[in-house]
C-alpha cells in the first residue's frame, strides 16, 4: 500500500463536481474525504492513499486514511443528530429514501461511469450495481408498510405491545466489489429505521459512497444522520472498539469478517459480518446445454469473477462434456475490456494467476488460460476468463476463494458425490443445480449447505424482500443483511405491558 502525507488544509472544498467521463478513457476525479456532521473534512491523520483506476493502473485522486479521532468526531455528530432523527415519524424518514431513489435514477449515467472507473467493471455491470441498490432503497421506502409492531390483550385488562426501536449510532464496513449496492444493503434500512449511520467504504473504491452522501444530503437527510469515515484497517478497528457504536454490519472477506465479529462482540456490539465464498454449480447430464453453459459463463466471469455469488466451481456429474465444451467456447469468446472488466489491483492479478499456475502444477488441465492478458490502450490490471478442468476438491483452486475470473471444474460420477463436495466446503454462500428434472432439483436443493440456492440459476441472489445472506464461513452472526432480517438487526423490540382499570368482577392478573 503506497500512502503519503499532505499538509492538512482548512480550505476543504464543500461541493462535489459531477464526474465528467462518458467513456473508458482515463479521467481524474476529486480526493475522497470524510463526510462528518454535514461537512467534507480532511483526515485528522493527514494521511492519504492513491485511488487507482484498475483499467488504467493510474490514480484518479486520493482517499483519506482516517484514524480513531475521525471516528470519534463522526460518533459525536451522529449522537447529536440521533434524538431529532428518532423523533421524526417513520413515514417522513422514508420520504428521504423516495427522494434518494429519484436522485440515483436522475444521475444514473454519471454514477455508472464513476463506478466503472473506480472499480474496473463494465458500464453494464456498474448499472446492475446501482439498480440492485435501488431495489434495496425501495425496500426502505416500504418500511412504513412493514414495520408495524403488534399488540394483544394478554389477560383481562392487560395489554402487551411491541415496537421496533432504533439502536442509536450504527456503522457499516463494505468491500470493493459493489461500491453502491452493498452500502445500500444497509443504508435504507438502518437509516429509515431511525438510526444514525457511519459508513466506512472500501479505500479502493470510495467514490460511490461520496456521491451517495452528497445525494442523501440533497434528498433532505439531516446532517449527522449519515456519515463517511474513509480509510482502512485503523478505521475499522476504531469502529469495532468505540463504545458509542451499538451495531456493525460488515461485508468483505472471511478472514476480516471473523476477526471483526469477535472484536466487535467482545466490545458488546451487535455484529453481522458477511464473508467470502466458494459457490458450486452442480451440473447433471439432463441439463439444457445452451442455458446451462451461458449461465455458468455469465456467473463465473461477470464482474471479472469478483462477486461473492460468482460460480467458481462446476461440479460436473457424469457425461456432461458437451456443456463443458460449450463453457470453454463461450469463455474464449469474451472480449476483455468490453464484455469483461479489469481486476481491482495488481496484487489480486498476482494472486489469481498464482492459483492458475498452482492448479496446473497439481495436474489440472487449463482449458482456457487468462494469464498475461492485456487490453490495448488500457495498461491496468487484467486476467482473462480461465477454465480449469480436472480440478480436485482439495487443490487450492478447488476449495479456496480465488475472487477472479477462474472457473474450476471438478468431475464426479454421482449426484451424492457432487452434493458431498458442496457440503464439505467451509463456505456456504450460494450453490445451484442445473437439471431438467424436478425430482433431481428438489433432491439437491434440499441438501445444499448454502444460504442462497438456485435451480437453473447461475447467480442465485434472492430478490428483495427475500434477504441476502449465506451460511457457514460466509456469514458470522444471526439473520440476513437485507429484508426484514436487516430491519430486525438494526432495531430492538420494546415491549410495553399496560393495565388500566380492573375489569368489573375480575382480578388484575387472572
Ligand atoms: P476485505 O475483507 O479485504 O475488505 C473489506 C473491508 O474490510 C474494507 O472496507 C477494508 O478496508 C476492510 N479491511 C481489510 N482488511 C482489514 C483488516 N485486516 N482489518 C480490518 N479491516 C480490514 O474484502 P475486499 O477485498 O474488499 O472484498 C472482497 C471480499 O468480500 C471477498 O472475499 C468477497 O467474497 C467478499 N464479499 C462478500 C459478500 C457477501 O455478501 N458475503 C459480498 C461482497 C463481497
Amino acid at each position: 500500500m503506497v500512502t503519503h502525507t499532505v499538509a492538512g488544509s482548512s480550505m476543504v472544498p464543500q461541493s462535489i463536481p459531477a464526474f465528467a467521463a462518458r467513456g473508458y478513457g482515463f479521467a481524474e476525479y476529486i480526493d475522497a474525504r470524510n463526510w462528518i456532521g454535514g461537512r467534507w473534512s480532511n483526515p485528522s491523520t493527514g494521511r492519504w492513499l492513491a485511488i487507482e483506476n484498475p483499467r488504467h493502473g493510474k490514480a484518479m485522486g486520493q482517499v483519506a486514511l482516517s484514524g480513531a479521532d475521525d471516528v470519534d468526531a463522526a460518533v459525536a455528530a451522529a449522537k447529536a443528530a440521533f434524538p431529532g432523527w428518532r423523533a421524526t415519524p417513520l413515514k417522513d424518514r422514508a420520504q428521504v429514501m423516495f427522494r434518494l431513489k429519484g436522485l440515483l435514477e436522475t444521475h444514473m449515467e454519471e454514477l455508472c461511469w464513476l463506478l466503472s472507473h473506480e472499480n474496473g467493471k463494465t458500464l453494464a455491470e456498474a448499472k446492475g450495481d446501482i439498480e440492485k441498490g435501488i431495489e434495496c432503497i425501495e425496500f426502505g421506502c416500504a418500511l412504513p408498510n412493514l414495520a408495524q409492531g403488534a399488540q394483544l390483550d394478554v389477560s383481562r385488562g392487560v395489554n402487551c405491545e411491541v415496537t421496533h426501536e432504533p439502536l442509536g449510532v450504527c456503522a457499516g464496513i463494505v468491500p470493493f466489489n459493489f461500491p453502491i449496492m452493498v452500502p445500500l444493503w444497509m443504508i435504507p434500512i438502518v437509516v429509515t429505521a431511525g438510526n444514525c449511520f457511519i459508513l466506512k467504504p472500501s479505500e479502493q473504491v470510495p467514490y460511490g459512497a461520496v456521491r451517495l452522501a452528497q445525494l442523501m444530503k440533497e434528498a433532505g437527510l439531516p446532517d449527522g444522520v449519515f456519515q463517511l469515515v474513509q480509510g482502512g484497517r485503523e478505521v475499522v478497528e476504531a469502529l469495532a472498539d468505540h463504545p458509542g457504536i451499538e451495531a456493525i454490519g460488515f461485508v468483505g472477506s472471511t478472514k476480516v469478517a471473523k476477526l471483526l465479529y469477535a472484536r466487535g462482540a467482545a466490545a458488546g456490539k451487535r455484529m453481522l459480518c458477511l464473508g467470502g465464498a466458494k459457490n458450486h454449480l452442480i451440473v447433471v447430464p439432463d441439463a439444457d446445454v445452451e442455458m446451462t453453459a451461458s449461465n455458468i459463463v455469465a456467473s463465473s466471469y461477470g464482474c471479472a469473477g469478483q462477486r461473492c455469488m460468482a460460480s467458481s466451481v462446476v461440479v460436473a456429474v457424469g457425461p456432461v462434456q458437451r456443456i463443458v465444451d460449450r463453457v470453454a467456447e463461450l469463455a474464449k469468446a469474451i472480449r476483455l475490456g468490453e464484455d469483461m472488466g479489469s481486476i481491482i489491483n495488481r496484487g489480486s492479478v498476482a494472486r489469481i494467476e498464482g492459483y492458475i499456475a498452482e492448479a496446473e502444477q497439481h495436474g489440472a488441465t487449463v482449458l482456457v488460460d487468462g494469464r498475461d492478458a492485456h487490453v490495448a490502450g488500457n495498461p491496468g490490471f487484467w486476467v482473462g476468463p480461465t477454465v480449469l478442468d480436472q480440478v480436485s476438491p482439495d487443490m487450492p483452486a478447488g476449495c479456496e476463494e480465488i475472487f477472479g475470473p477462474v472457473l474450476s471444474i471438478i468431475r464426479v460420477a454421482t449426484l451424492d458425490e457432487a452434493i458431498a463436495i458442496q457440503n464439505n466446503s467451509v463456505y456456504g454462500n450460494g450453490a445451484s443445480i442445473y437439471t431438467s428434472s424436478g425430482a433431481v432439483a428438489q433432491y439437491v436443493a434440499q441438501r445444499l449447505e448454502a444460504g442462497m440456492c438456485g435451480v437453473n440459476v447461475g447467480v442465485p441472489v434472492p430478490r428483495e424482500p427475500f434477504a441476502f445472506g449465506g451460511w457457514k464461513a460466509s456469514k458470522f452472526g444471526h439473520g440476513d443483511i437485507t429484508g426484514m432480517d436487516g430491519f430486525h438487526f438494526w432495531t430492538r423490540p420494546r415491549k410495553v405491558t399496560t393495565k388500566w382499570a380492573p375489569a368489573e368482577g375480575g382480578s388484575w392478573m387472572s
